[in-house]
């Protein structure tokens, strides 16, 4: 008998990965978390039916979400990431050795111990000694923070659930604040060619371009999220992610990464034309 697992990218879209096993299943205080094993994409999670992470094309999500950002301010130091509790991004930022301290605030602690067990390669630096795992909702924990982080990195799940004040003015306002004078924010954006997803990111986009001197958005495919087009944000109070690119220190930091490269990160800000004019629209 085959097994398939279908996530509903839309009232009418589907994608399904035929499954192995499904071998956990559980309900947290928040969401729904069940984890399968494929042969296409290797070991993967879901929360309340939606695809987190796969073995196999996380890698793309996570270069993308933190490689940017460290190639147009090699100095940032201190950073917060909001989600992630698959660990991805904090083994990302953790290959940089000036990094100081990482904090990172998951609402859901049984996502992170669940990760641990069966996603170890994407969870293995959550223990790295510069890592603080707080777990708590990201929007209360920036509420009192003032002029503290060089990156804040927004790896949440979509505007549903536990994560729908993650795209709200009041975040963004307090992100702002949490960060230093030049600080950086680069957030999931969402998906430009569904309907659905295209509402939220254009949501989001006008939010943040409100508060953000420097406020771009790039691009990376992910086969397993919404369309596979997939969107990042990028804003920041003072380095333009162009102009202030640093190239060659970036390239003495000597990371190997799979998907970003330094080519990639001035072609992933040259967006189509339809999702520049629906930028534009919310720029107008
Ligand atoms: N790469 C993923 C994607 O776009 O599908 C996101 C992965 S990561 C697992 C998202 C995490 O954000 C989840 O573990 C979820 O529990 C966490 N999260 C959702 N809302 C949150 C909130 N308000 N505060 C902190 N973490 C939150």
């Amino acid at each position: 008998m085959e097994l398939w697992f279908s996530d509903e990218q839309t009232e009418n879209v589907r994608l399904s990965l035929k499954v192995k096993r499904h071998f956990y299943t559980d309900k947290s205080d928040f969401q729904q978390i069940d984890f399968f094993e494929t042969d296409e994409f290797g070991k993967f999670f879901t929360l309340d039916g939606k695809i987190m992470v796969t073995e196999k094309d996380e890698f793309i999500y996570h270069d993308m979400i933190t490689h940017v950002a460290l190639a147009t301010n090699p100095n940032i130091r201190n950073v917060l990431v909001i989600g992630g509790g698959d660990g991805g991004s904090v083994r990302e930022l953790s290959r940089y050795h000036h990094i100081e301290k990482i904090d990172m605030v998951e609402i859901d602690e049984l996502v992170v111990r669940t990760c641990q067990k069966y996603l170890p390669i994407t969870a293995s630096k959550l223990v790295d000694p510069r890592v603080t795992l707080y777990f708590e909702d990201g929007l209360k924990f920036v509420q009192d923070k003032e002029n503290l982080y060089d990156l804040i990195i927004v790896d949440s799940t979509d505007p549903v659930g536990p994560g729908e004040g993650l795209f709200t003015n009041d975040f963004y306002t307090n992100c702002f604040k949490a960060l230093k004078k030049d600080g950086i924010l680069v957030n999931q954006h969402e998906s430009p060619f569904y309907n659905k997803q295209a509402h939220e990111m254009k949501r989001a986009h006008a939010k943040i371009k409100q508060l953000f001197p420097i406020c771009k958005v790039f691009q990376a495919h992910i086969p397993t999220y919404e369309s596979g087009h997939w969107l990042f944000g990028f804003a920041s109070k003072k380095y333009d992610p162009i102009k202030d690119f640093q190239k060659e220190t970036w390239e003495k930091f000597g990371l190997k990464t799979k998907y970003y490269n330094t080519d990639l990160h001035l072609g992933c800000f040259a967006l189509p034309t339809y999702v520049r004019d629906m930028l534009n629209e919310v720029n107008e």
